[in-house]
């Protein structure tokens, strides 16, 4: 059930086994967000090795070592290099940017889901659009309520429908609108399976700017900083808002700073100088540190403007206090942007509920995917390797599950 990445990988796995596929989707098409996703080019993974891959998922409840080890197996299953193989395969050639983030050619999704679709269809794959999931049973097999989903008229008649599999593939709860509603939850925790709240990941962070910060910076970019919190530490690029700031390097802190209700960021705004070496060019300054600075240090414009906006009070009376500022620029975080906004919601299915194919141990014959499992990734083509690994495996698990009984 779903008709995102992960559901119609889980579908493809199973109909290539030979399994007759059902996809049960609640809006009028599939892959809404899959589509949204390519509007910003479509990061479908990322160049490296298994082991460098595994190491930027995070599994709620679990180690860091145990979450390796889980994702080492996942992405063995299906890694970046089967997932540039699979869109070859579909005609959609792809390439890897400087960053090691992979693309299509094309940088859009809908070719590729148009194709991807149309392969489906020819494997045997039925759709059934409109249809939203709202309970199973799995006493005497396993039986699947469905309510025809309409987005005016809202849910109407149940239909059952019994199946030897099931993969839920529902996606998380960030951009409702796609379809991802996250509505799931109470559904499956009303089955007794434990769920990790669903919460925004790869989204912005609100704080209190000076109105000048505001008036001056909002929408420009902080390139090439350094920013850390919690012993966590990133290199990247954040985007002053309105609200506070946004941008991969705070994505990729995103575990970190959930971890504090009101979490503090440090930004390096020059972290290619030493102390010893900003100190140095600052030279014979005694006062105006600030301009000073900007001007030896050649700050920007945006970083200048920041921080003339936060130091106005207390502006650094010392060459000491100036570098400080510059390498150490704390921001009192309040609060992460609703997760209606996220990029994706970290939460979910938890992995302790599962066996290594992913099935619902108390839930025999049902399997679960994608962004809907209790695992978290930075942007930069994690998001959508993952919802591909598990779908594999989750699909795998499912046609073996049907042609072993
Ligand atoms: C703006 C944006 C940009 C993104 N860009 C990238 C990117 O470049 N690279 C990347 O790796 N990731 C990106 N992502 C994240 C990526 O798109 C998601 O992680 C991925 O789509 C999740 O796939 P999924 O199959 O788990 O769930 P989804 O894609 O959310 O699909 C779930 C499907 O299940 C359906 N559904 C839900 N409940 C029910 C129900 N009860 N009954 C029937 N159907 C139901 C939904 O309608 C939906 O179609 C982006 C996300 C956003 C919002």
């Amino acid at each position: 059930m779903g008709g995102g990445p992960a559901g119609l990988r889980a579908a493809e796995v199973a109909a290539l086994g030979g399994a007759l596929v059902i996809v049960f989707e609640q809006k009028p098409s599939v892959g809404r967000k899959f589509l949204v996703a390519g509007k910003g080019g479509l990061n479908l993974t990322h160049e490296a090795s298994v082991d460098e891959f595994a190491r930027h998922y995070t599994v709620a409840e679990m180690d860091s070592d145990s979450a390796l080890a889980l994702w080492r197996i996942l992405l063995r299953g299906f890694d970046a290099n089967a997932l540039r193989l699979w869109a070859g395969s579909l005609g959609i050639e792809t390439f890897c940017a400087s960053s090691g983030r992979v693309y299509p050619m094309e940088m859009k999704s809908a070719p590729l889901l148009r194709r991807w679709v149309e392969r489906l269809r020819g494997l045997g794959v039925e759709f059934r659009m409109r249809q939203r999931w709202t309970g199973l049973r799995s006493e005497k097999g396993l039986e699947l309520e469905f309510s025809g989903a309409s987005d005016e008229a809202g849910d109407s008649e149940v239909q059952v429908v019994r199946a030897g599999a099931a993969v839920l593939a529902l996606g998380g709860a960030s951009w409702p609108q796609t379809g991802s509603t996250g509505i799931w939850s109470s559904i499956l925790g009303g089955l007794g399976v434990k769920i990790a709240p669903l919460m925004a990941s790869n989204c912005g962070w609100e704080c209190s700017w000076p109105q000048d910060v505001i008036e001056r910076c909002e929408g420009r970019p902080l390139k090439n900083v350094r920013v850390s919190t919690g012993g966590e530490c990133v290199r990247g690029e954040l985007l002053v808002t309105r609200y506070g700031l946004e941008g991969g390097a705070l994505y990729a802190l995103g575990a970190a700073l959930r971890a504090h209700p009101r979490p503090t960021l440090s930004i390096d705004f020059k972290p290619d100088s030493s102390p010893e070496s900003l100190l140095a060019r600052l030279g014979s300054a005694r006062h105006n540190f600030l301009e000073e600075a900007a001007l030896r240090w050649r700050l920007g414009e945006t970083v200048n403007c920041l921080l003339k906006g936060l130091l106005r009070d207390s502006p650094p009376e010392s060459a000491e206090a100036m570098v400080r500022a510059v390498k150490h620029c704390e921001i009192r975080l309040e609060k992460s942007r609703p997760v209606e906004e996220a990029i994706s919601s970290a939460g979910g299915v938890r992995f302790e509920e599962l066996d290594e194919s992913l099935m619902v141990r108390n839930l025999p014959g049902v399997f679960v995917a994608g962004e809907m499992l209790a695992w978290d990734a930075p942007t930069g083509g994690y998001l959508l390797q993952g919802c591909f690994s598990t779908g594999t495996c989750a699909g795998e698990g499912a046609l073996h599950w049907t042609t072993n009984r």
